[in-house]
């Protein structure tokens, strides 16, 4: 089984600088890892191998420290990485964001199954793995949280919808984007990390790409623009409360009658 593993290097922290022309993140300087869900995508490409042999490449778009997540992702157990990497893809929204990434897993192979984690932690839109789905033209589910079976032919899978559990049944090739209750993701081996140090990461540019036309990417492949970005104000209100523990205890249990807990 060819397994393809998208994976987005996310900032670590929260507080992140806009440009306040452009809305772009200022992500220089920040310190970055693995986008938390794709970690779950990755173990369940890893265990898909344990069971029936095969390949997983891992795929990030990014600038050239994104090699980093591709890193730690061979410490896992990945076999290959491909960064798609250059100036014109930058800024791109959500559409060229997919867009791109489709076009670069067109270049790097052919695959029976692309992973994606569910949403990042940056941006958040939960949106990429189904568009690459759209521009591959190939089914995709989101929200999987359990493999039921699985076959070198397709899988059978449950989807968290918000009001239902819904059982699908995949042929390949196709596109799951997982959830964080599929599987504990593994710890990075210090072994495979050292092994691995100097495996060759591929780098494809807007050269590689079936599509070269440069408006079809980035700023100018993007038709979300970002008027302004600001953090919410926080509604978050806070008591301290002071008195002997029985005093505390019945104040606790009317509050949390109040707020219909109890
Ligand atoms: C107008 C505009 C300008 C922007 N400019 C920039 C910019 O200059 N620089 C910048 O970094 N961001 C920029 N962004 C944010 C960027 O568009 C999103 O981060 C990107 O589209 C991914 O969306 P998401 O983070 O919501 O992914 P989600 O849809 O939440 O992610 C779902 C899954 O898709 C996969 N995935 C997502 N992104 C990648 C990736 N890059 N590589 C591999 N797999 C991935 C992962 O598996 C992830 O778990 C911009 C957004 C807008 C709207």
């Amino acid at each position: 089984m060819n397994i393809l593993v998208c994976i987005k290097q996310v900032p670590e922290t929260n507080k992140v600088a806009v440009d306040p022309d452009t809305g772009v993140l200022l992500r220089g300087g920040v310190a970055s890892k693995m986008n938390p869900y794709d970690l779950y995508a990755l173990e369940t490409a890893l265990r898909l191998r344990e069971l029936h042999g095969g390949s997983i490449t891992v795929i990030s778009m990014g600038p050239p420290q994104a090699e980093q997540v591709i890193r730690e992702a061979f410490a896992m157990g990945a076999d290959e990485g491909v960064l798609l990497s250059d100036r014109r893809f930058g800024g791109a929204d959500v559409l060229a964001t997919s867009y791109t990434l489709s076009q670069g897993i067109r270049s790097a192979g052919a695959f029976d199954l692309i992973l994606c984690g569910k949403q990042t932690t940056d941006g958040d839109t939960a949106q990429v793995g189904p568009e690459i789905g759209e521009w591959l033209g190939i089914p995709s589910v989101s929200n999987v949280r359990r493999v039921i079976e699985s076959s070198p032919e397709g899988l059978t899978v449950e989807m968290d919808m918000p009001k239902a559990v819904e059982i699908v049944k995949l042929g390949f090739p196709c596109l799951l984007a997982v959830d964080k209750d599929i599987y504990q993701p593994r710890l990075p081996s210090y072994v495979r990390k050292k092994a691995t140090s100097d495996r060759k990461i591929r780098i494809l540019t807007l050269a590689d790409m079936e599509d070269q036309e440069e408006s079809h990417y980035g700023l100018s492949g993007s038709p979300t623009q970002v008027q302004r970005i600001f953090s919410p104000e926080s509604e978050i209100t806070q008591e301290i409360w002071r008195g002997s523990g029985p005093e505390l205890c019945d104040r606790l249990y009317d509050k949390l009658t109040e707020l219909k807990f109890v």
